[in-house]
């Protein structure tokens, strides 16, 4: 069986890996230079099942209208973006509810930890250097109200065996003890043990190397101008060179698959949340970090990658707009002196850096079949498709190979959506 996979992200490449893995012959097409040239580049670097709470909780509609305006607001809704949000955002709206906040919520958890267990596999098979650290993650919290609603969450996430440590002020700057400067800001911490963090873009390019030596093709600085269907099959995809053809298509190109499932007839219920991130060489002044930070109230994750120091956050509803604001940049280089006020910043050797998550209404995956018969889809990880990639792409494998899959993935098909349906 020959299988085109469309986008070479953490998305495309997992897939891509695992298929070739069963035996099947694969082409990846990708307009970048690269592999994970897109969001997969310079994400938040976190492994994090005890992160993996959709970000429409309920009271989301108020932070959002709260928001417009505000440069500094950590979920930031641009007027601009309101049309194209139009459907989109009500489905999210509606997805805000306790009850459906809480099914997604233990939805991602489950597949963040089967991810994590087909990634150590992989790990197991081939020894991929990507600055990966199993150390966990802590979650510090400044108001005692922000600690207790943590607690909260720690204790529901226990029906999924995530482990976690609840952290006094002292413990928890025993635990990571450059936050020493702002002990007096903190009203406690939680540590999760089995988190792990490693750097997205390096693990795609040792995953593509082992993927192209297996057979793989790889072809990259390929535009997908179209893919066709006639009835109910794809037939071919048109990049900017040639047509190509094939048994089976997965759709894995992050914020921008909703564009080639429309021209295949359905919707996809996916949108860009642009990101941030600033990635600064670790300068030897007071304690080195040790562990990910994850700054409750700020939104902000702090991440020593191997020699650097890499802060991620905020979220703008901007469209595909990739240019770097200014003002974001400072915003986060602020929220970075809120959590080690004295680390030495060196901005000329600062990497900026932003990128487009791609959000689902409920803030679950879409992985499996879709309304064509020999399309799949990998798509709408949102701000957590590294902490998901390995599970997704061997779901995805095993769904297009018809392989009986170790994991129960049903939550995440397609057709849970109404709204997508023609
Ligand atoms: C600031 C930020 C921080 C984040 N932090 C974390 C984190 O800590 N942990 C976590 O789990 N997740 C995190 N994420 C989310 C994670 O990075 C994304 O969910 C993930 O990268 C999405 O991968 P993808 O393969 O779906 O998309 P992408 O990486 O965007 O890949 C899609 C690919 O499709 C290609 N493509 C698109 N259109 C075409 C076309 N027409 N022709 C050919 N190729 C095309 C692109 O070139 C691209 O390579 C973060 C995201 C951001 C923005």
């Amino acid at each position: 069986m020959h299988v085109i996979v469309l986008g070479c992200g953490l998305a495309g490449v997992t897939t891509a890996y695992f298929l070739r893995e069963q035996g099947a012959a694969v082409t990846v097409l990708d307009r970048a230079s690269g592999p994970a040239r897109e969001t997969s580049f310079a994400n938040g670097s976190l492994l994090t099942p005890s992160l993996a709470d959709p970000w429409n909780s309920p009271g989301v509609f108020g932070v959002l209208l709260r928001s417009l305006g505000r440069e500094d607001a950590p979920m930031l809704l641009r007027p601009k973006a309101l049309p194209s949000l139009a459907l989109w955002g009500l489905s999210f709206l509606r997805n805000s509810t306790q009850a459906r906040y809480e099914s997604s919520f233990l939805n991602n958890v489950r597949i963040s930890s089967y991810s994590q267990t087909v990634l150590a596999t992989l790990l197991q098979k081939h020894p991929l250097q990507f600055e990966h650290a199993m150390d966990g993650t802590l979650q510090v919290f400044r108001k005692q109200k922000g600690l207790e609603h943590g607690l909260k969450v720690a204790h529901f996430l226990k029906q999924v065996e995530i482990r976690h440590r609840a952290l006094t002020r002292e413990e928890l700057i025993e635990f990571e003890p450059a936050l020493a400067p702002i002990k007096g800001d903190l009203s406690g911490g939680i540590a999760y043990p089995d988190d792990e963090v490693g750097n997205a873009r390096l693990f795609c390019e040792a995953l593509c190397d082992v993927a192209k030596n297996s057979g793989v093709i790889f072809r990259f600085g390929e535009q997908v101008l179209r893919v066709e269907r006639r009835r109910k099959m794809v037939t071919g995809v048109i990049t900017a060179r040639e047509s190509l053809e094939a048994d089976a298509y997965v759709l894995a190109t992050g914020s921008y698959s909703p564009e080639f499932a429309k021209q295949l007839g359905f919707r996809l219920p996916v949108r860009p949340a642009k990101g941030y991130s600033l990635t600064l060489p670790m300068i030897e002044a007071g304690p080195r970090p040790r562990h990910a930070v994850i700054d409750d109230e700020i939104h902000a994750a702090v991440v020593p990658l191997g020699e650097s120091l890499r802060i991620a956050g905020t979220a703008e509803f901007t469209g595909y707009d990739q240019r770097i604001n200014p003002r974001r940049i400072a915003n986060l280089l602020a929220l970075l002196r809120r959590i080690y006020p004295e680390f030495r910043i060196d901005e000329q050797r600062m990497k900026s850096w932003t990128g487009l998550r791609p959000m689902t209404t409920d803030g679950m995956p879409i992985l499996g079949t879709s309304p064509l018969a020999n399309l799949f889809l990998n798509t709408g990880h949102g701000p957590l498709g590294w902490t998901m990639a390995c599970g997704s792409g061997k779901i995805v494998a095993d769904m297009v190979l018809n392989q009986r899959s170790e994991f129960e993935a049903r939550a995440y098909r397609y057709d849970r959506f109404r709204w997508g349906r023609k």
